[in-house]
């Protein structure tokens, strides 16, 4: 007969003694211990009792997996009683390492919650031979989602609405701590984007943090401009701090400039829609046009000039797009300086008109009411991007969590994904 090749190994949990083991038919280790503590604290005054008053049943308690097999631990604890307290109510031992529930151990809800990191609850179950009920428990007894603001002292808040289902206007607002560019942490998760919804968490913001913010970002939708506007009073300070993302004025102006090149693209093909070759080019405008000239390659440049040949208006609009963008992106100048830039930029835009139809009215508009607010990039400069890549994360928890009953389910997926996953898994933040 071969030998086989043994190891001891230690099961890291203190009081107990190893009796025997065994393996079931299923090969899962099923360990027989007894508890070697001689005492505890009484659950009432908190004092140490040592008068032993009995066994409590057999609990069995799940702990990490052995070669892929499932560990399980039975013990009984003993309990004591307590002669300072009336009535001399006992108390039966609970080891630091147990969980709450006492059947698993912590280390094997850890274990299970970095599972649990961008999987599904019904994956994680099926992967460790567990219900999904027992994996729930484990997310709702570990993710915290309230926040203790002694120990969140955040400087730079984003606020930002996701559609929860589309087409069902069911939004949420996501608060986010962006003091740390590429840590971006989740501070709640509302439901709704509306002031009254959203107003209730920002008055939950303790005085004392809310008046030391360098800067909050947040949309142009209006409704959390009102409800920030309605937390501070003081204009001086709202002016400085509240901040509109520069994404939100890319894509407004994106879009705007987009509609113009939707509609000559409609009359250019009119115009060929017996020309083959002609059309086929038309087809291919869209992505170079969206995108920035430096982000292009000589294909698309080319997709690009054939596109202004045969409409040189549209290029004139796609250029007063880049010269904006270019403005937010020059790294040295003042909010000042941007200012005079961005004013010369709408004299320019107001301008331009197809057809009786001047494009950039309403834009300008909106960035003459947001002023202030969209010329603080300049001062905070706060990227668009850990922005994004948290919405774009939120969006994959989304559409991977068909199963999330309610926004606190959905909440805790976020944190756990976000915040927990660099404690879980600190190696991979590195
Ligand atoms: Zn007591």
């Amino acid at each position: 007969m071969k030998e086989k090749a043994k190891l001891t190994i230690d099961l890291a949990l203190s009081a107990i003694k190893i009796k025997r083991s065994e393996i079931d038919a299923l090969g899962n280790y099923h360990i027989y211990v007894s508890c070697t503590v001689r005492s505890t604290l009484c659950h009432k005054c908190g004092e140490k009792i040592s008068r032993f008053h009995g066994q409590c049943d057999d609990s069995i308690i799940e702990h990490l997996p052995i070669l892929e097999q499932r560990v399980f631990i039975h013990v009984k604890w003993p309990r004591f009683r307590c002669h300072n307290c009336d009535n001399n109510p006992t108390t039966s031992f609970h080891p630091q390492w147990l969980n709450n529930t006492g059947s698993q151990t912590k280390a094997y809800e850890n274990f299970c919650l970095k599972f649990l990191i961008n999987s599904t609850v019904k994956d994680v179950s099926e992967k460790l031979s567990t219900t999904e009920e027992q994996v729930e428990g484990i997310i709702n007894r570990n993710i915290d989602t309230d926040i203790d603001w002694n120990k969140t002292h955040p400087k730079r808040i984003g606020l930002d609405e996701i559609a929860l289902r589309k087409g069902h206007s069911q939004y949420l607002t996501i608060v986010s701590d962006m003091s740390t560019p590429g840590k971006i942490k989740v501070l709640a998760v509302i439901k709704g984007r509306t002031k009254e919804e959203i107003l209730p968490f920002l008055k939950s913001i303790p005085k004392k943090i809310l008046m030391s913010l360098d800067a909050i970002t947040i949309d142009m939708s209006g409704s959390y401009f009102s409800a920030l506007k309605e937390l501070i009073s003081d204009m001086n300070y709202f002016n400085r701090i509240v901040t509109i993302d520069r994404f939100h004025v890319a894509k407004l102006i994106g879009d705007k400039v987009d509609k113009e090149r939707k509609k000559v693209i409609k009359k250019l093909k009119k115009v060929f829609k017996n020309d083959e070759d002609q059309l086929m080019r038309l087809k291919h405008t869209m992505w170079p046009f969206r995108h920035h000239l430096d982000d292009l390659d000589d294909n698309e440049r080319n997709q690009l000039e054939n596109l202004f040949e045969l409409e040189p208006a549209l290029k004139e609009c796609y250029e007063l797009r880049e010269c904006l963008y270019r403005i937010f992106e020059l790294k040295e100048i003042s909010k000042k300086e941007a200012r005079e830039k961005i004013d010369q930029w709408c004299n320019n835009a107001e301008k331009y008109e197809t057809k009786g139809f001047k494009p950039f009215i309403s834009f300008i508009s909106t960035y003459r009411n947001f002023e202030e607010n969209i010329l603080n990039y300049f001062t905070h400069r706060i990227s668009s991007g850990p922005v994004e890549g948290l919405n774009n994360k939120i969006k994959v928890i989304k559409r991977r969590g068909f199963g999330f009953r309610n926004i606190k389910n959905f909440a805790k997926r976020v944190f756990l994904d976000i915040n927990y996953k660099p404690i879980l898994l600190p190696a991979t933040v590195r």
